[in-house]
């Protein structure tokens, strides 16, 4: 039996990019945890795998993040069918690997676009929902280890992913009145559709001798830590970052087999 303290019953909660990879994840752990579940994206045949995963009672909606009016009728509709909404994971992302000098104005917007401003809209439909509905909620906003670190070929992505620290602390700070926890779940290393192709060679190698667990993340890896900020265990945790990196950004050292 779920810890009452970890427990999501009765509990609506919003997973964007939630037909994959670690939006899966949490997602079918939210459900284990009694949560009813709404995932969106924006591939049908993804979309309809992860219906049938989470099946009757929960629900799936194609959207894309970017969009600021379907954002703002996702949750009004998820409000009217459900009763309310209590936690939201800004999870939908894409990458756009280019170097710097060879990057496009296209690839900045895309990708700022994607994470930050999607995560903006969302949230600000959420937070509206949760104030209304007057039993607080939960924020999980999916950052990345690349909130902290310099990556090649990704200054894109970086901003964007450091962006969505400051999205959190501003959110959090904002929204404690509320009782609205606005928290963030920095993955490192997990291999998912976004990085499958790198992970696959030498550098998911390289990447595993520079891991202190000794292996490379996979997307359940994360759901534990979003169960928490999504449970009542993390009522007075709120604006701050939890990485889930198997200890990858804090260590200068290769290990050896
Ligand atoms: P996946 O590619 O498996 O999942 C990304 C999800 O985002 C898909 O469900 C995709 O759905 C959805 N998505 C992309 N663009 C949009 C959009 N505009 N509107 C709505 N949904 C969208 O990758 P991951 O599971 O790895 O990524 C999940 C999150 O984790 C991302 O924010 C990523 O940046 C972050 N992350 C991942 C790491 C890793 O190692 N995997 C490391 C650090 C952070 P669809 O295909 O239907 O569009």
């Amino acid at each position: 039996m779920t810890s009452p303290l970890f427990s999501l019953a009765g509990r609506v909660a919003l997973i964007t990019g939630g037909n994959g990879g670690i939006g899966r994840s949490i997602a079918l752990g939210f459900k284990a945890h009694g949560a009813t579940v709404v995932v969106t994206g924006r591939n049908p045949d993804k979309n309809a795998a992860i219906a049938a995963e989470l099946g009757d009672g929960h629900a799936v909606i194609e959207l894309d993040v970017r969009d600021e009016q379907a954002v703002d009728q996702a949750v009004a509709d998820i409000v009217a069918r459900f009763g309310s909404l209590d936690i939201l994971v800004n999870n939908a992302g894409i990458a756009r690997r280019v170097a710097v000098l060879e990057m496009s104005t296209e690839d900045w917007n895309a990708v700022l676009e994607t994470h930050l401003t999607g995560s903006f809209f969302c949230a600000r439909a959420a937070a509206k929902a949760m104030v209304a509905g007057g039993r607080g909620g939960k924020i999980i906003n999916i950052g990345s280890m690349y909130s902290l670190l310099g990556p090649p070929n990704l200054v894109n992505y970086a901003a964007a992913k450091t962006g969505m620290v400051g999205l959190t602390r501003g959110l959090g700070v904002e929204l404690g009145e509320h009782n609205i926890q606005v928290n963030a779940l920095l993955p490192g290393w997990h291999k998912t559709d976004l990085n499958r192709a790198l992970l696959d060679g030498p550098l998911g190698d390289e990447i595993r001798h520079k891991t202190p667990a000794r292996r490379l993340g996979t997307p359940d890896d994360l759901a534990g830590a979003a169960i928490f900020l999504a449970s009542s265990a993390s009522d007075f945790v709120t604006a701050t970052t939890v990485v889930v990196d198997g200890g990858y950004s804090v260590t200068d050292r290769r290990w050896e087999e």
